[in-house]
């Protein structure tokens, strides 16, 4: 049996989890999960087979979605909730997101083969899995190709910053994806802080227009929710929990791991409701 009834964070192979939307909910609903929802990188494919499998388990599917935006020199993985899947701004947002990825991996592979590495955009893509598509997959492709030997070898002579074969990422920032949200209706939260750590910068994200943050994951500990949720009360900002579950990839996370409390799902709603007043709710 699951640790919690709702699980707020969960990926299928409609990013970089190993099971299909519809296995996951079956899973979800074997542990006991009441609500979930789907948060693949950048993608929302995933959310119609899961409300149709859920509808028939009786499990409240929440639109999601775990998007990756730029903060100066790292990545902040977002997450957003309860917005119009169908809504064509986050569409296209999301369309426009993975196409830059790609774009930005073709000219990386480009400068490499020009360097006289020969690297498959395949093999790239298959190391990423469906996940959003970035520098680390393609260091992999470069361990796996016998062209360096540790990660930070090729960051330090090829990708890196002063790198010869460094490409500028078409950053995402943190005001645009939550006004991409917003207008769809939905929320934002921090996902994972625990892992980023950076909770010196969380008062200003909020100042910035995010709505909340991921106090409960399957990374966090005890002294983790405990810090998250004080801070979260400090910015006046919602609580939201998930497992991360990946499947194969993430063997010691099951769905329902993370201890997400119901009473965390009333303001979630009562935000969710502000934010869209005329469209129904789910
Ligand atoms: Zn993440
Ligand atoms: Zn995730």
């Amino acid at each position: 049996m699951a640790a919690s009834s709702i699980d707020l964070h969960l990926h299928s192979t409609a990013s970089d989890g190993s099971y299909p939307p519809e296995t996951v909910v079956a899973m979800a609903e074997r542990n006991g999960v009441r609500v979930l929802a789907l948060t693949d990188h950048d993608s929302i494919d995933g959310i119609p087979a899961a409300e149709a499998r859920a509808k028939s388990a009786g499990i409240r599917v929440l639109s999601g979605v775990e998007l990756s935006v730029s903060e100066s020199e790292f990545d902040v993985h977002l997450l957003a909730y309860g917005f119009d899947p169908t809504d064509k701004g986050l569409v296209a947002a999301l369309n426009q997101y993975r196409n830059s990825r790609h774009e930005r991996a073709r000219k990386i592979l480009a400068r490499l083969k020009g360097l006289g590495i020969r690297i498959a955009m395949e093999d790239v893509e298959e190391i990423a899995h469906g996940g959003a598509l970035g520098r680390p997959h393609v260091a992999e492709a470069l361990m796996r190709g016998g062209h360096v030997e540790t990660f930070h070898e090729a960051f330090q002579r090829y990708l890196g910053h002063h790198a010869p074969a460094y490409v500028p990422k078409a950053a995402v920032k943190l005001e645009e994806a939550v006004t991409i949200v917003r207008d769809a209706g939905g929320v934002t939260a921090l996902a994972h802080p625990g892992t980023l750590n950076r909770d010196h910068l969380i008062a200003g994200w909020a100042r910035r227009g995010l709505d909340g943050i991921e106090v409960w994951h399957s990374k966090h500990g005890p002294a983790d929710i405990a810090r998250y949720q004080e801070i979260a009360r400090r910015n006046n900002l919602l609580m939201t929990g998930g497992s991360d579950y990946h499947g194969e990839r993430t063997p010691d996370v099951s769905i329902g791991c993370a201890p997400v409390p119901e009473s965390m799902l009333a303001p979630l709603d009562e935000a969710l409701r502000s934010r869209r007043p005329i469209r129904s709710q789910r």
